[in-house]
């Protein structure tokens, strides 16, 4: 079901795409001790862990933006038909998004700008679609918005083999380079204002140009943070990184900038895979940081 928030003057619908149960908490924060984990799974449970199966649940979803003039996403997740050898759950996935994405009333000629908070298989996937065995732009009309360091970074001809170089194995080929020919991707480094209260932040660490979207409308703030955040674990143990970023440190560093700014400001944090597709207002607890409030607006 989509669901819909108004903040300030824009509408934000989070439109999902998949969801399903992933690995081990210690696999995922390969940092983490059983001990920090028990101490707050009764709340993680059952949203974003089982405690059956003892796997962490994620889900991939899309944010939709709606100005008076403008219809933004924030990532576009795994997309259909895309061969990802070295992440299985993402293989040749075949999914309703596109008719999703209709329901909440948007077009994909509609879309004006696409963020890419990072160049990963389940955040850049419906980039394109396949179209007579080529793939092209999904969003005919759109501008896609990708840090120059994650072009870089995973570029096959970039000289170098990032951390996750298997599991993003043909991402560049069938996700980017289509976008980069049809002359609708755009590079940006540091900063950059998008106008309506919403601007791009470079948030390095998880990989080299990870990057979040804030917004600030009327008395409301938001902070999309991408990967900055898998599981609600990293808001109470901020130094707590994945086993998908390349620079855990970095990573650390950056979330817990962010969320201290989130704490400071009251902003919503969303998370690109936090279950049941929730939003998070955190504050300032101990070493690290605690959920005030969780939700998501019918
Ligand atoms: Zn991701």
């Amino acid at each position: 079901m989509n669901q819909t928030l108004t903040l300030g003057s824009v509408d934000v619908t989070r439109v999902l795409e998949y969801t399903g149960a992933t690995r081990p908490p210690e696999a995922m924060f390969p940092g983490l001790d059983r001990a920090t984990w028990r101490a707050h799974e009764d709340w993680l449970a059952p949203a974003f862990w089982n405690p059956a199966t003892d796997l962490l649940q994620t889900c991939v979803q899309t944010w939709v933006l709606r100005t008076a003039d403008e219809t933004i996403l924030i990532d576009t997740g795994v997309g259909n038909h895309k061969q990802r050898p070295g992440a299985p759950a993402f293989d040749r996935l075949d999914t309703d998004f596109l008719t999703r994405l209709r329901a909440a009333g948007t077009e994909p000629e509609d879309v004006t700008t696409v963020v890419l908070t990072h160049l990963h298989a389940d955040h850049v996937g419906w980039n394109t679609r396949l179209v007579g065995g080529d793939w092209v732009p999904t969003f005919p009309n759109a501008t896609y918005l990708l840090t120059r360091a994650d072009f870089e970074y995973w570029h096959p001809e970039g000289g170098h083999r990032p951390r996750l170089a298997a599991a993003n194995e043909g991402v560049f080929d069938d996700s980017i380079r289509p976008v980069e020919r049809a002359g609708q991707l755009r590079l940006w480094e540091d900063v950059l204002e998008l106008g309506h209260g919403l601007r791009l932040e470079a948030a390095p660490g998880h990989t080299p140009g990870s990057a979040i979207l804030t917004l600030t409308s009327g008395r409301d703030h938001a902070l999309f943070v991408g990967d900055l955040l898998h599981n609600p674990i990293q808001i109470v143990a901020p130094d707590l990184s994945s086993c998908f970023c390349e620079d855990p440190s970095a990573a650390s560093t950056t979330r817990r900038r962010t969320l201290a700014r989130a704490a400071g400001q009251h902003a919503l944090v969303f998370p690109a895979h936090l279950g049941g597709g929730l939003a998070v207002e955190v504050t300032e607890a101990g070493p690290g940081f605690a959920v005030r409030r969780w939700g998501f607006g019918q």
